[in-house]
């Protein structure tokens, strides 16, 4: 999509921290960390969020949920880390394109909101 601020991420129009690519999957390192690794995982496809996920292929999103430990792995993240997908205005999510946090490098608090 044009005006998708991850879509212009994916296409290179706008610099980013990769860390990971393949054919379905693109991560970088969030802007504005809220922990000491902070990665989104996007898909390459543009999709909105979660609520838009009726028509997309199962391999897609398989591919999206494969390359999380696979990325943990790769940041080193042998004590666990936390996975987050904020949908829709009352998670606050800011860029309508479907995207995994993973957050880690640290003890995380117990309580997710
Ligand atoms: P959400 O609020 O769940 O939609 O997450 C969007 C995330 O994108 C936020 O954590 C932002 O810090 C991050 N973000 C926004 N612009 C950029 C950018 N240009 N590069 C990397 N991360 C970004």
């Amino acid at each position: 999509m044009e005006t998708c601020l991850f879509c212009k991420i994916i296409k290179g129009e706008i610099p980013s921290s990769k860390v990971f690519e393949n054919e379905f999957v693109f991560a970088f390192r969030d802007i504005n960390p809220q922990a000491p690794v902070h990665v989104l995982v996007v898909p390459k496809e543009h999709i909105a969020s979660l609520d838009d996920t009726a028509g997309v292929s199962d391999r897609l999103l398989a591919e999206c949920l494969r390359a999380i430990p696979v990325i943990a792995a790769q940041e080193g993240l042998t004590g666990g880390y936390r996975v987050i997908s904020n949908c829709g205005p009352d998670a606050c999510q800011s860029v309508p394109h479907l995207h995994f946090h993973i957050l880690g490098g640290a003890q995380l608090p117990d309580r997710m909101a």
